[in-house]
Parts: C-alpha cells; structure tokens; sequence
C-alpha cells in the first residue's frame, strides 16, 4: 500500500515537473524571440534624500507582459533571460530606453538601471554602455548602474577593470541589496562603489529588532567610513524612515514614498511628492 502511494506521488511530482519545464522552455524561447519594444516596458521607483526630502533618482524596473500569461514577475524572467544570455540585448534595450527617459526628468534627477552580471561576463558592458550614452546625448553623470553581489563573487581583474573603466566615464555605481546572499563587508572595501543600498530585508524588523538596527547602522557606518553614501530599500513605514533618518542614512526608497511608476505618472508624482511631509 506504502508502494502504490509513494508511486503516485511521485508521478503527481513529475507531472509538476514537466509543467514547469514546459512553461521555462516557452518562456526561454518567447523571451529570445520577444519584440521588445511591443512587450516590455520600464516602471520607475523614487529614491529620496533624506537631507532634502527631494527626489535625487528613479530607479526602472523592467516589466514583461506576456501575450497569453499576462504580467511575468521580474524575478521569474530575468533569471530565465540571464541562464539563456537574453540578458545582454534586453539590457541593452533597458540602457537605451532609461537614457531616453532622462529627458524628460528636471536635469537634477538621475536614473539607476540595474546591470546583471550576465552582461559583464557575455557583453563588453563598458563599450556598451558608452555608446548607449553618446548615441542618446546622454550625460553619464545621471546615470547610476545597480550590480549585486554575485557579480563581485569573481573577483577578477577583468571586473576591477570595467568597474573603474564605468566610473570613469562618469556613471555612478551602487551595490545593490547589499547584505544578502554572499555578501562581505570586505566588497565595501575591495571595491570603489559611489553607494551601498542596503537590502529591504533589514529594514523589515527594523522597528522590532534592536539586533536588525545595529546591523543597519553598522553599514551606514562603515559606508561612510569610506566614502559611499547608503539608501536603504523597502521603507514601507514612516516608523522605518524616522529609524533610519536618525542612523546618519542618506537616501531611502520604498512603497512609503511611492510604489514603481509608469513614465507617464512621474510628473504628477513630482508634484504631490514636493507637498507632502514625512516623519522628522
Ligand atoms: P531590485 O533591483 O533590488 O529592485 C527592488 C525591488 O524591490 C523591486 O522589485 C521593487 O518593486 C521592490 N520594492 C521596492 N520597494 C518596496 C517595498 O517597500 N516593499 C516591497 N515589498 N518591495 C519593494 P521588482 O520590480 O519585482 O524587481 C525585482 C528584481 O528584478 C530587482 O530587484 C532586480 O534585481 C531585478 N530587475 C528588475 N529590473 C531589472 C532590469 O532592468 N535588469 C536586471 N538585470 N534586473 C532587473
Ligand atoms: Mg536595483
Ligand atoms: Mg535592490
Ligand atoms: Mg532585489
């Protein structure tokens, strides 16, 4: 009897199975064949200064609604398109249309694009990235790129090497969820970032959890020490904002302020945001 189940249980897994690799292999190919401009599109997320209280940066996220599924999370598909290096002309695409953008922004705000280490290791990003800028007359000093963790893994010259070369041009470079996965306090160091943006999962308890606060201080800190300025993601509470604020934390981004936009939504945004007041 034990046999009979175990026996359809695992047949009820495998059907599991199949489905999901079905599911991955069409999203694989969909993603590879996908006219970009019809499917995907960018939201934008404030970044806000908390010295200021102002607007310093939108952070795009990129959006894919599939023609039959609908809306596929970011999470799903970007891993997809990194496995497969759809990555590197979806980046592209990415670069070009936060460029494009920036026009449309007051010159004192920036835009931060999020790179993936796939486009480091199957794309030569800094050529990439130059040409983007000049052929969209961009300046580059309103463009911040957000790599993770996993990138910095490597610790190769070659990543020094292009991580110096983006500076140079004069893109801003952040550490993005910094605190998860494999971090180290010793990238902060190894490596020259303009900014650390602490992971939202630290700032979840923040207000419960005097441990998660001496953590969350410790990096801003320690990112102060050498020179990077820190945002805090994932403030959904002015309870949280007050916290940090009072760490010496520089910038903060979160669904409190708003959640992502679209392009259209960002001067009404504007607007309202100069009008409302936060937690002192
Ligand atoms: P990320 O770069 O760390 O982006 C922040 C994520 O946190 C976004 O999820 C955002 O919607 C979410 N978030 C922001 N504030 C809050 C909050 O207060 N509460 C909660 N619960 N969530 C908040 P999203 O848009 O689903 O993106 C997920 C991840 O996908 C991003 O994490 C990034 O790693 C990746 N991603 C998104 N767009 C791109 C892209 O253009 N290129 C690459 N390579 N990766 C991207
Ligand atoms: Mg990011
Ligand atoms: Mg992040
Ligand atoms: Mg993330």
């Amino acid at each position: 009897q034990a046999k009979g189940d175990g026996r359809g249980v695992f047949r009820f897994y495998e059907a599991g199975m199949n489905k999901r690799l079905q599911r991955r292999r069409s999203l694989e190919a969909e993603l590879r064949a996908a006219n970009l401009d019809e499917q995907f599109h960018l939201v934008f997320q404030p970044i806000i200064g908390l010295g200021t209280n102002r607007v310093t940066t939108f952070e795009a996220l990129l959006r894919w609604t599939h023609p039959v599924h609908g809306p596929i999370s970011p999470d799903e598909f970007i891993r997809i398109a990194e496995e497969t290096g759809a990555i590197v002309p979806i980046g592209e695409w990415v670069l070009r249309r936060v460029c494009l953008e920036m026009k449309s922004l007051p010159d004192n705000i920036s835009i931060a694009a999020n790179l993936s280490p796939m486009q480091f290791k199957r794309d030569d990003i800094v050529e990439t990235v130059a040409r983007v800028l000049s052929e969209t007359d961009t300046p580059a000093n309103r463009l911040e790129l957000e790599i993770t963790e996993t990138l910095l893994l490597e610790d190769s010259r070659k990543l020094h090497t292009d991580l110096r070369r983006l500076r140079k041009l004069g893109t801003r470079i952040s550490l993005d969820d910094f605190g998860t996965g494999y971090s180290s306090l010793s990238y902060l160091q190894k490596f020259a970032f303009d900014k650390v943006k602490i992971d939202r999962l630290f700032i979840k308890e923040i207000t419960k959890s005097a441990d998660q606060a001496a953590i969350v201080q410790t990096i801003v800190n320690l990112a102060f020490t050498l020179g990077m300025t820190t945002v805090v993601e994932g403030v959904e509470m002015e309870e949280q904002l007050r916290i940090i604020r009072a760490m010496g934390c520089d910038e903060a981004q979160g669904n409190l302020f708003s959640k992502p936009i679209p392009a259209s939504d960002i001067p009404d945004f504007l607007a309202a945001h100069k009008l409302r007041r936060y937690a002192a």
